[in-house]
């Protein structure tokens, strides 16, 4: 990878960290870069795309689909232990939850045993509203 390429990475990066309770299309991303960049330095969108596709691929992000619209949001995986639990994503905020590991696995042994159903964990996402969005 070039020294250009590896400085918009370490940019997607920050960016994706500071703001790791929400996900964000590639636009939103390419955007966001833009208005912090120091430098003025605006990454095109084909590279930004490329770059997230890579942290995917290394599990450092996680790519969601809105059911609604069906556009793909990005999120920075901050937790180590994603693999062991499941996720509830609220479409009011976009927040990203990350469920008690006990509750997910009484939840998926249940599952399992009443519909001889295996669940993917981790590609499986819960929808639904958090409780400040419940609130509103
Ligand atoms: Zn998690
Ligand atoms: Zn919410």
């Amino acid at each position: 990878m070039s020294a250009y390429h590896t400085e918009q990475k370490k940019m997607l990066e920050d960016f994706l960290y500071r703001n790791r309770d929400k996900g964000f299309t590639i636009d939103e991303i390419t955007e966001g870069i833009a208005c912090e960049s120091p430098c003025g330095a605006i990454p095109a969108r084909s590279t930004v795309y490329r770059l997230v596709a890579r942290l995917v691929e290394e599990g450092k992000v996680r790519k969601f689909v809105k059911p609604e619209s069906r556009k793909a949001s990005y999120q920075l995986v901050a937790c180590e232990h994603c693999d062991a639990h499941l996720h509830l994503k609220c479409v009011g905020c976009g927040r990203l939850f990350h469920m008690d590991e006990s509750v997910s696995d009484e939840l998926l042994d249940r599952i399992r045993s009443c519909s001889n159903f295996s669940v993917d964990e981790e590609e499986t996402v819960l929808y639904g509203k958090c409780a400040g969005c419940n609130r509103k």
